[in-house]
């Protein structure tokens, strides 16, 4: 087999802080490896920059001056990871290459693995996923509510490998199947997965975040702004959902008040809220987050319904 020309795309959004850092060990890396007969000298690195507000884009537009196997597109606004990922893969295809292996901008990942990469996809690998081997917080907010959202996904059916997210390599086959799936609410991980291709998995190390701050946070899903109109945001479903869980969890804290108060015979709270208020309260709760998972649901279809363009890119240095 001859060299593979490999397309490595790299998300990036505010990444100001730590991109020119990732391009120049991007690029000894490319370099090293093309010179050791792994990659074919036509590879190159795909940023995609996802409507980042800081210099992001013009430092990858100085990279590609001075080298122009440093690519990139740019969108007009941020569309999240997904859809950069998503974009930086059809684009790789347009553009044209053997294989696409996808990493962060801040390079938490191993990137020493990539070499591992470029030679299972030689074995006939057309999936080569980079499992995580733990975070080095093991018992931080990240840990513990990732290995919840495994095991959540498990108990749905849906196989997902626990601890493997975006670093990971697609062969072209793999991206011509990709490329029929034509979702807006798109899900990467569980969408490869489900094109069934010979996979592999590699284990890694994860490292700290260098510089900059992760543009992922708690708060920034629950931050639920009601200004756009039920047409152009499901966001009021969530909302729905958000009462319908407090409420139900209010009726466990009087329940749980309650029982303890009896024991212990104090009166923790008023003699109004008897076992059979604490049920009521805990059905109406119940019922509200119901409603609120369904409302998920037909907001999905809305999205899937309108069909609007998965990302909108502004620019291209391809
Ligand atoms: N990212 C992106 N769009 C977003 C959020 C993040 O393209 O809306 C990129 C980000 O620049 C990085 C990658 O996705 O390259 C992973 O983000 P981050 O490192 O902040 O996540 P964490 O490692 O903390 O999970
Ligand atoms: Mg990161």
């Amino acid at each position: 087999m001859l060299n593979p020309k490999i397309s490595i795309v790299i998300p990036a959004y505010n990444e100001e802080e730590i991109l020119q850092k990732t391009i120049d060990k991007m690029e000894n890396l490319l370099k090293k490896l093309v010179e050791k007969g792994v990659l074919s000298d036509e590879s190159y690195l795909l940023f995609v920059n996802d409507g980042s507000a800081d210099a992001t884009w013009d430092i990858i537009k100085d990279a590609n001056k001075k080298n122009s196997a440093i690519k990139g597109i740019k969108f007009s606004r941020n569309f999240g990871n997904q859809s950069a990922i998503l974009a930086g893969y059809l684009s790789a295809k347009k553009i044209g290459c053997d294989a696409v292996i996808t990493i962060d901008a801040d390079l938490q990942q191993d990137v020493n693995k990539i070499e591992d990469f470029v030679n299972a996809y030689k074995e006939g690998y057309d999936v080569v996923c980079g499992v995580r081997n733990s975070y080095t917080k093991k018992f931080s907010l990240k840990s513990v509510t990732s290995s919840m959202f495994y095991k959540c996904m498990n108990f749905l059916n849906v196989p997902l490998k626990p601890n493997h997210s975006e670093y990971r390599l697609l062969s072209k086959k793999a991206l011509d199947i990709l490329d029929e799936y034509k979702e807006i609410n798109i899900f990467i991980r569980g969408l490869v997965y489900s094109l069934g291709l010979k996979t592999k998995y590699i284990n890694y190390d994860i490292s700290k975040r260098e510089l900059g701050k992760s543009k992922f946070n708690f708060y920034s899903l629950s931050k639920m702004a009601l200004n756009g109109m039920v047409s152009f945001s499901t966001r009021p479903l969530d909302i729905v959902f958000l009462i319908g869980a407090v409420i139900s969890f209010l009726s466990l804290v009087f329940a749980i008040l309650f029982i303890i108060g009896n024991i212990f015979d104090v009166k923790l709270i008023t003699n109004d809220i008897g076992p059979f208020r604490i049920w009521q309260i805990f059905v109406a709760g119940l019922q509200i987050f119901c409603i609120g998972v369904v409302g998920e649901y037909i907001g999905q279809i809305l999205r899937e319904v309108k069909g609007r363009p998965r990302y909108i890119i502004d620019e291209e240095i391809i």
